[in-house]
């Protein structure tokens, strides 16, 4: 919730909550703007840390411990939370699209939305196969698969598109945890076969020798089956074909392919790489609307060129934030240049791991020791939220907004403190008028002639319920709150058994 009675001069929109965004809510919580409206749109209130996903399908972690809950970050940053899908941009008009609320305004928008695997380019995936992004998503028909796969007894087979990183680890964990799960059950695991699809020759494309010998070793001494330079080319209910023309039968077909982008940032006008991706310069700002920033997967770094991986997203949320600030400011972003070698942890499943940097390689439950140790110190830094106190600076930084602007915003505000919060004349105009007045006799004077107040007809011999309530907003979005007090009223006039006729705002 908005404490501050400092006036709002800006609106920053974050849009999804992804690795990057998450460090700059953080930021904004440790050290406010004065006079920055922050808001999050998220399409899930719980965002997954890419590191321990696996471990958390592999049943290392459990829920909590692998995702970030968005709602206490966005409190901490004094944020307003929209939990919806973001569907489009409107950039001429500086509004983001949502698909289950009004348009939200922006003065300075960041998108950290990341990628899924694309399955538009293969016929039947979608709908077929079982992506792994959205995570959540992924997360919800793992369990489904999970359940399965517990009841089932005859021979079962999983199929996983992708030998990237993500495919890699992702069938170890599922293997190690189904594996687990049936022994416990005192099942045997014998009957359930994995398969590994890639249209490449080799596994881990993107990693060193070593690595990939590494995995290669482990991926046979578990009984995956490899179909390499096997391209997938399309997928029918319960089969897959390839472009060698063999079809292959498959319970459940999990599809971890290379990252594909949304419509949407092309759609909106943005600049975009020829996957899809906001193309975006040294200081993370669009090349071709400054006031939109980008980061993670679904950043495209023209100079500098990198992997879609959360390390990256990781590392750009510092000077991300740094940007935004400065760009609030009025003052220059400054560019910035991600490393170019980084180390990769994968884990196997079974609390074990091998890391990788450049042609340098390392392997063991150490490393997996390390990893956790890594994952839970990042996840700690936003489970953990310190206490702040309340803000005591309060005054308008210089740059926000020049003097004029400023004097009259604050003027505005004070001449409201006492009025009961009205929304201003325009805002109250803007909004009635998208409404469409239902055209009834009894309504003498209403929204199709707005005057001070109603006049409604009653007609004789029946009688009007009245309802009044207001209680304490206990959430920052007008527009649910809105609902929320509609539903209210409504639920009164519905327990005396009356009919809603008219309604007040
Ligand atoms: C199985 C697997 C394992 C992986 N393991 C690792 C690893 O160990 N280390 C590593 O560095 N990388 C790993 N990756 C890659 C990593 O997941 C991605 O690179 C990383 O998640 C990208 O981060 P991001 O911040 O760009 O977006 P994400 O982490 O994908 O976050 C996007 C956020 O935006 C929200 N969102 C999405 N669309 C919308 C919308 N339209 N409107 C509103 N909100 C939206 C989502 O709810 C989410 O909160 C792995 C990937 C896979 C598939």
């Amino acid at each position: 919730m908005q404490k501050s009675d400092t006036p709002i001069v800006k609106d920053l929109v974050l849009i999804g909550g992804g690795h990057s965004h998450v460090a700059v809510l953080k930021r904004f919580g440790m050290k406010p703007l004065p006079g920055v409206r922050l808001t999050l749109i998220c399409r899930d209130a719980h965002t997954p840390y890419s590191g321990m996903l696996p471990g958390y399908v592999a049943g290392h972690y459990d829920y909590d411990e692998a995702h970030i809950d968005l709602g206490a970050l966005a409190r901490f940053a004094n944020a307003r939370f929209y939990h919806s899908t973001v569907t489009g941009l409107d950039l001429r008009e500086k509004r983001v699209i949502c698909d289950n609320r009004p348009p939200v305004l922006f003065e300075l928008v960041s998108i950290n939305t990341g990628s899924t695997p694309n399955t538009s380019r293969v016929p039947g995936a979608t709908g077929n196969v079982v992506p792994v992004k959205p995570i959540n998503t992924f997360l919800d028909r793992w369990e489904v698969l999970r359940d399965r796969a517990m009841s089932h007894d005859g021979p079962m087979k999983i199929a996983v598109v992708g030998a990237g990183a993500g495919g890699v680890e992702i069938l170890l964990a599922i293997q190690h945890r189904l594996k687990n799960l049936r022994a416990a059950a005192g099942k045997s695991a014998d009957n359930m076969e994995f398969h590994l699809f890639s249209d490449t020759d080799d596994i881990l494309p993107t990693h060193n020798g070593l690595v990939r010998r590494t995995f290669m070793e482990t991926l046979k001494a578990r009984g995956v089956v490899l179909h390499m330079s096997n391209a997938v080319a399309e997928v029918m209910h319960g089969a897959l074909r390839t472009d060698r023309e063999e079809t292959f039968q498959a319970d459940e077909i999990l599809w971890v392919t290379a990252a594909g982008a949304p419509d949407w940032p092309r759609d909106a006008g943005l600049d975009v790489d020829d996957g899809g991706f906001i193309k975006v310069g040294d200081t993370l700002q669009s090349t071709s609307h400054p006031d939109v920033y980008a980061a993670g997967d679904l950043a495209a770094m023209v100079n500098h060129p990198r992997p879609k991986s959360g390390v990256f997203a990781v590392r750009q949320g510092k000077p991300l934030v740094r940007n935004l600030r400065r760009a609030l400011l009025g003052r220059e972003p400054r560019p910035f240049r991600p490393q170019s070698r980084f180390l990769s942890l994968i884990s196997t499943g079974d609390k074990y791991a091998v890391a990788s940097r450049g042609g340098w390689s390392l392997k063991g439950k150490t490393i997996w020791i390390w990893k956790d140790w890594i994952d839970q110190r990042f996840m700690d830094k936003f489970n953990d939220l310190p206490d702040m106190d309340e803000e005591d600076e309060t005054d308008l930084p210089a740059g926000l907004a020049n003097q004029d602007v400023i004097k009259e915003i604050s003027a505005i505000a004070m001449r409201c403190g006492g009025c009961g919060a009205k929304v201003g004349a325009t805002v109250l105009s803007r909004a009635l008028n998208s409404l469409t007045p239902a055209p009834r006799e009894d309504v003498l004077i209403g929204l199709h002639e707005p005057d001070d107040a109603a006049v409604v007809e009653v007609p004789p011999g029946k009688v009007i319920v009245h309802t009044v309530d207001y209680f304490r907003a206990m959430v920052d979005d007008p527009y649910v709150f809105g609902k929320i007090a509609a539903n209210h009223s409504l639920g009164d006039i519905f327990a005396m058994g009356g009919e809603p006729q008219t309604a007040l705002a």
